[in-house]
């Protein structure tokens, strides 16, 4: 493995001396965890469809696609043109403008839950604001999670979002124990561990992540989804969607336009924004009534947020979502995705190496030291210990091999994961396929 650092060092310079300045600048040399790669991440200079660009000029196939919010590739021309249109019309005026109006309207049309909507910036944003409009409306204040299932940085959600791999236990440095006391995190796929927790803690809701923990690392089945709105409905508890990946991605309509059923509260952020900084929660008028001046639950919910709403991720959020609600985007994303698992796992076949490739819609997971039976169909889930499937993240030595000899050839595979987008073409499926086998070869 040295071999290959060296040859990563060579191939990557210009990358190698930005990280020894960024680390001086940043914690770890990063702005965000998961784009810490030992020995240094690539850095990027510029990116349009599929591909990015590295400040060396080497191109990458983008399986990250801006952390997923890249539906329509890198620098889509009509989010582009809308974006310049409004930088000169101004970024932000503190004002009410008829573009948020236009946005909120496609996320009525497209997600069956949104009856009334508002804007915040980002993801955890967006659960945050679920998380306070469902202790308002319910008069409760705890909130059940499922292990493994992500829903942002802040305090209340953040902890579970991995599995429990040092310590044993969900709780997180910086995180009191008092709201700790308020989270009850439970297995997912498993109603009647649900229905206990629910009549033992009486919370205030449940939040899951529409397809699985990590988009579908571990996935949740439709079946799941319908028998947890059935579930939450009959007790009267708050479910609370979190779309913030699946949303526009899986279906024009999210998870919840795919399988069919109506939560209360949906959160969103990437795609929505297309590409742009931007989030939202939106569902029954009747809860989102707690932000109203005057409602009904006799307690307003106090939302400021300098950029909430502003006009120029309102023109990217436009732009992109009027592509996506032809469909096109997102079954096109999912069949790349589905043709990358077969063929990677073809790769892993006819090379006996016990990885496997799994996943639904537009994700491509791996699973290195796979020891179970070879995938016969699509919706095949690698084992029973589901938390195990997260744990990968923390083998860091195995990941910066996997990561380094794919971007030798080429590819630039977002931790375990790819996900892809409407501008991956087949010639870049057959290429990550090439650099897949190449990489096993790397690795032995
Ligand atoms: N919820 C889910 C399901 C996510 O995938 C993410 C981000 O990856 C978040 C919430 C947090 O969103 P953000 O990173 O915009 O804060």
């Amino acid at each position: 493995s040295s071999a290959l650092e060296q040859e990563y060092r060579d191939t990557f310079p210009e990358s190698a001396n930005h990280f020894q300045q960024g680390r001086e600048t940043f914690p770890s040399g990063v702005t965000h965890d998961a784009r810490y790669l030992e020995p240094f991440p690539v850095y990027v200079h510029s990116a349009t469809g599929s591909r990015k660009q590295t400040v060396e000029g080497r191109e990458l196939i983008d399986y990250w696609m801006g952390h997923g919010s890249m539906l329509l590739g890198h620098s889509h021309p009509a989010v582009v043109a809308a974006v310049q249109k409004q930088a000169a019309l101004g970024t932000h005026y503190g004002a009410c403008h008829e573009s948020e109006m236009r946005w909120a309207e496609w996320v009525i049309n497209l997600v069956p839950s949104a009856e009334r909507v508002r804007f915040v910036n980002s993801g955890t944003e967006a659960t945050l604001m679920a998380l306070r409009v469902s202790r308002i409306v319910s008069g409760k204040t705890k909130v059940i999670k499922f292990a493994g299932h992500f829903h942002g940085w802040h305090d209340g959600l953040i902890p579970g979002a991995d599995a429990p791999h040092d310590t044993g236990s969900y709780a997180m440095p910086g995180v009191t124990d008092s709201v700790m006391g308020d989270l009850v995190i439970v297995p997912p796929n498993n109603l009647a561990a649900l229905e206990q927790a629910i009549d033992e803690h009486d919370p205030a809701c449940v939040f899951v992540e529409a397809t699985g923990g990590h988009f579908g690392a571990v996935p949740v089945r439709g079946e799941f989804l319908l028998g947890l709105r059935e579930l939450t409905e009959r007790k009267g508890v708050i479910l609370v969607c979190d779309e913030v990946i699946t949303g526009f991605r899986v279906h024009p309509g999210g998870a919840q336009g795919y399988y069919e059923f109506v939560p209360d509260l949906t959160t969103m952020a990437k795609i929505l924004a297309g590409g742009l900084p931007g989030g939202a929660l939106a569902g029954r008028a009747d809860l989102m009534a707690a932000l109203e001046f005057d409602n009904p639950h006799g307690k307003k919910m106090k939302h400021p947020g300098t950029f909430n709403g502003n006009p120029l991720s309102a023109a990217a959020g436009i732009a992109a979502l009027e592509i996506v609600s032809t469909g096109e985007p997102c079954s096109h994303a999912s069949e790349v995705a589905r043709r990358l698992r077969t063929e990677i796992n073809e790769v892993f076949a006819r090379k006996n190496t016990p990885w496997v490739a799994y996943g639904e819609f537009s994700a491509v997971n791996i699973l290195p030291n796979y020891t179970g039976p070879r995938p016969e169909s699509d919706d095949f889930i690698p084992h029973d210990n589901q938390l195990e499937m997260l744990d990968i993240n923390f083998d860091r030595k195995l990941t910066s091999a996997f990561r380094m000899a794919l971007l030798l050839n080429g590819v630039d595979f977002f931790g375990w994961k790819a996900m892809t987008s409407a501008a991956h073409s087949e010639e870049d499926i057959q290429q990550t396929v090439a650099a897949f086998d190449r990489m096993i070869d790397r690795l032995r």
